[in-house]
């Protein structure tokens, strides 16, 4: 185990990232609001590239922060390496990090204007409210 390795005590082990596409209307922010309503998952925005963490362990990585399975590691774990990691070239340093839901409000409302934003909150409620009633007077109709 390499030296930088040793003392992140495995930081790449204890999450996993996968690249989403730009959020661009606000049922799309939504979704990303929805994501940061779950313990552990974070968003940010690196390069202009917009990715979701998700804060969770891997089942193999031993408190030691050593490898179970380092034999058998899979390929994405044995294409990363320390010399280029996030943690050794200090790229966790992202432009944008979204922790909250609330962060990630505050940043589509901006984003899209507070304008644009209310009215499209304003619709999809409207949308919604619409569809829960159609969907009552369903369920009072009696049975043939
Ligand atoms: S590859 Fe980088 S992040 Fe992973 S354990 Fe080594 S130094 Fe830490
Ligand atoms: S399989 Fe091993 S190297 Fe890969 S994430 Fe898990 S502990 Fe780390």
């Amino acid at each position: 185990m390499s030296k930088q390795c040793r003392a992140c005590a495995g930081k790449c082990c204890t999450y996993f990232c996968f690249q989403i596409d730009e959020p661009d209307s606000y049922a799309e922010f939504e979704n990303v609001r929805w994501y940061l309503c779950h313990e552990g998952v974070s968003a940010h925005i690196d390069d202009g590239d917009w990715f979701l963490a998700v804060a969770n362990r891997c089942r193999n990585l031993t408190r030691d922060g050593r490898c179970k399975i380092y034999e058998n590691r899979p390929l994405i774990c044995r294409e990363y390496s320390h010399e280029s990691c996030d943690h050794t070239s200090g790229d966790y340093e992202y432009e944008k990090l979204f922790e909250t839901p609330e962060q990630m409000e505050r940043y589509a409302r901006k984003t899209l204007g507070a304008r644009k934003f209310d009215a499209a909150r304003k619709r999809a409620l409207e949308r919604h409210e619409k569809r829960a009633q159609k969907a009552r007077k369903r369920t009072r109709k009696p049975a043939d």
